[in-house]
């Protein structure tokens, strides 16, 4: 018989780790979270939820909360700009998705968790596994306003089971994986939330080209990049733009890299040589506009390790051009509650259950979220003239679609050497 009480440790407290602590208190766990950050902050931009995720967070948290932070996606356009024009190159309307703010999403599985659970201002430091157990150990406190001068007090724990939620950067991964680095994608992504309110004008403009922003995610290619657009609840539009460069040099553990005046201005030239004039200007009106470098990592012959497993981002870090990410954490909360459930708690048949049923999926999710971003950024085929896609046969141009996933083979992306368009 298997442990109901399981004692679980969840390393990381954003919305992979808070997932996961709600799916397992569901089968009696015992749970703590023990997460570095001081608290909640609204962080972040847009994501896109697919059907299963909306019925986990249904699930999760508090169904009418989920309501306002949720609105209908189901429509996408990918589509070729040429002299500030755009034309269609693949339109599917029958995309089952919905859009939301990041921090909305966050905030409504915080306030579901009882209290007491999630432990603020716990960097875990260490995760050992022995023979008779695991530990992990958590300085408390360090990044506290009252105790920015003091030690940090050292916590052990002695759990059943640790989940590893601690992000892309996950320092519980690199302890088991030391020699394993990052991948950077080769660009960045300028990112940006405009509140329909602050800029009535700007916004009725991008409706005008834009008629089906609505319920329509809008992808524009134009030469070696390509943009985001789509409205997110509480009438805000959220863009993104994908900018092929170097590696920026980056502080700490963030990818967010802050721009400074004459590096927005600079974005703000570009964009008006490189999109529609209204997605240009909805750039330029932009409050405090970021830059996000972007990475993922190799898919990993394994996601569990005796009494520990990597979930979300920890697990498959993906770019996110499939718009996995948060998506892929959501299923890997609900896929452990089963296979615990499955397995009456027992942790070793539990956890390769989970294996089992998570590996290949989202192997495949971060491999085709890498293809269709070296795609749309002209890095698969270089010098191709964006206009060539709207010659393509529609089989060529439904890969650029999210549907497109399903028919994605991990053997054909490891031949790198794709045949030029013809
Ligand atoms: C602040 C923030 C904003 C984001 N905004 C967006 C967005 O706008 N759009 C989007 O698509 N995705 C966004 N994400 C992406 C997000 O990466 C994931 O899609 C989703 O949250 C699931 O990832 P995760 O929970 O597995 O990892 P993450 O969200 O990366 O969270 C990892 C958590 O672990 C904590 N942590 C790390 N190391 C330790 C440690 N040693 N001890 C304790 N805690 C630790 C981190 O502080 C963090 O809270 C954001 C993530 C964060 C943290």
């Amino acid at each position: 018989m298997g442990n109901p009480n399981l004692d679980v440790l969840v390393v990381g407290g954003s919305i992979g780790g808070i997932s996961c602590a709600l799916a397992l208190l569901k089968l009696g766990c015992k749970l703590t979270v023990l997460e570095k950050a001081s608290s909640i902050t609204a962080a972040g931009a847009g994501i896109g939820l697919d059907e299963t995720s909306i019925k986990i967070l249904q699930n999760l948290s508090d169904r009418k909360a989920l309501e306002k932070s949720v609105m209908p996606m189901t429509s996408e356009a990918n589509r070729a700009i040429l002299d500030g024009q755009a034309r269609t190159i693949h339109q599917d309307d029958h995309w089952n998705h919905h859009s939301a703010h990041w921090s909305d999403i966050h905030q409504s599985l915080y306030r579901a968790l009882p209290e007491g659970i999630l432990h603020f201002c716990h960097t875990v430091v260490d995760v050992q596994q022995f023979e008779e157990g695991v530990t992990v150990t958590a300085e408390c406190g360090a990044a506290s306003a009252s105790n920015l001068d003091g030690p940090p007090q050292t916590h052990t724990y002695h759990p059943d089971l640790v989940v590893a939620a601690d992000g892309s950067m996950s320092q519980t991964r690199q302890r088991l994986r030391p020699n394993e680095g990052r991948r950077y994608s080769g660009y960045c992504a300028w990112r940006g939330v405009v509140p329909v309110q602050e800029h009535p004008e700007v916004a009725a403009a991008v409706r005008a080209a834009y008629p089906d922003l609505h319920r329509r995610l809008y992808f524009d290619m134009a030469k070696d990049t390509h943009s985001v657009l789509y409205t997110l609840p509480g009438d805000r539009l959220n863009w993104l733009w994908y900018v092929n460069q170097a590696e920026p040099q980056l502080k700490g553990r963030s990818v967010t890299v802050k721009a400074d005046e004459q590096t927005i201005k600079e974005m703000h030239r570009s964009a008006a040589a490189t999109f529609t004039p209204e997605l240009a200007k909805l750039m330029q009106v932009t409050d405090k506009p970021f830059i996000n470098a972007i990475y993922d990592r190799e898919p990993l012959p394994q996601l569990v390790w005796d009494q520990v497993v990597l979930v979300g981002e920890a697990a498959h870090p993906t770019t996110p051009h499939g718009l996995r990410s948060t998506n892929m954490a959501l299923a890997d909360a609900d896929q452990l509650r089963q296979s615990l459930e499955k397995h009456h708690c027992k942790i070793a048949p539990a956890l390769q259950d989970f294996q089992d049923a998570r590996l290949d999926a989202t192997s495949t999710e971060v491999l085709f979220s890498r293809y269709l971003g070296q795609l749309k950024q002209g890095l698969l085929y270089p010098g191709q003239p964006v206009e060539s896609w709207l010659q393509q046969p529609p089989s060529k141009q439904q890969e650029l679609g999210q549907a497109s996933m399903g028919s994605f083979s991990m053997s054909n992306y490891k031949d790198q050497h794709l045949p030029p368009f013809s």
